[in-house]
């Protein structure tokens, strides 16, 4: 996972690591590599603009008071600055409702489908929960179809009505078939379209508006760098929704997204997907993710 990134960080700190103290020529120095890295990761260049700023600043201000090696310090400002732009705690999803709904938002091909499979996988078996999922994609019935095999994999529900073209009818049809057969946990999966349009965006909107949902969250390829921001802040503008799930970090991505996303929408990311198996799922802990990208 950003291997690249890892790499020029590790690099940009290292400028550090002969010298005895900290100076505004080295902070200088090692800041400029610093915003170099983070800007070839595809993190946006006001976003990197305004980190390195902040640690230039910390590094001269904290320096007099530190017993830390100039290197170490500025390893720790910058995992602490990583820490805070990517959210600062972790944060949990809202378990409340009887029955809680969760809905899912983002583009096809995102990992909607995979990632209610792997919510409810987690879910049933951390959070012993009982929960239901549910097919609302009326225009793609091989969508439907996906999200059987995904229940039958992990042995949860699906509710499905592939006679209804109505999303609005199908999610309120599936709490009420959840309330019914004692399910705790409904997880309603949408249907994405290859770009934002504004049929779409009606569309979950009024789902979104029918069944009330604990959560809206919005699913997001993390592959797809800068696009995976502006298509977060073009959900949240429509949906103000609850939390961000970044999917593909197993591959080769270069981890702008994760880094951007937080201070873009300021909405946390909550869930991370690390592969196309049902347990390939964690939680995203900001702290946790920026020691993995110091190395
Ligand atoms: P949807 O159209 O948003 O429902 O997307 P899908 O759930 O069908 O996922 C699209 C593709 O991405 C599928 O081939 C999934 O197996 C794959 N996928 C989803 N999440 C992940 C992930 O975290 N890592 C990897 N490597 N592949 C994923």
């Amino acid at each position: 996972m950003f291997d690249n990134l890892s790499e020029k960080l590790d690099k940009a700190l290292h400028v550090l690591k002969g010298h005895g103290q900290i100076t505004e020529i080295n902070v200088a120095e090692t800041t400029k590599e610093v915003r170099r890295a983070l800007l070839d990761a595809d993190v946006n260049f006001k976003i990197a603009k305004e980190f390195t700023n902040k640690v230039k600043e910390k590094a001269l201000g904290q320096n007099v008071l530190t017993t830390l090696q100039p290197g170490q310090l500025m390893v720790k400002i910058v995992k602490d600055e990583l820490t805070q732009l990517m959210g600062g705690d972790a944060e949990g999803i809202d378990l409340s409702g009887n029955p809680s709904v969760i809905l899912m938002s983002g583009l096809q091909g995102s990992g909607k489908t995979t990632f209610s499979g792997k919510l409810a996988h987690y879910l049933k078996t951390k959070k012993t929960k009982y929960p239901l999922l549910v097919a609302c994609d009326v225009y793609r019935p091989a969508a439907i179809d996906q999200l059987h095999v995904v229940g039958d994999q992990i042995g949860v529900p699906v509710y499905s009505d592939k006679e209804n073209s109505d999303p609005v009818a199908i999610a309120k049809a599936g709490i009420a078939h959840a309330k019914a057969n004692g399910q705790n946990v409904v997880i309603i999966d949408t249907a994405g379209r290859l770009a934002v349009d504004e049929r779409m965006m009606t569309e979950i909107s009024d789902i979104r508006k029918a069944v009330e949902p604990q959560e809206t969250l919005f699913v997001v390829d993390s592959m797809t760098g800068q696009d995976a921001v502006n298509t977060a802040k073009a959900f949240n503008d429509v949906l103000n929704f609850d939390g961000v799930i970044l999917t593909k970090l197993d591959g080769d991505t270069r981890g702008g997204a994760a880094i951007s996303i937080r201070s873009v929408v300021e909405k946390p990311i909550k869930f991370i997907g690390t592969g196309e198996k049902m347990d390939a799922l964690d939680v995203f802990y900001p702290d946790r993710m920026a020691d993995r990208i110091l190395g």
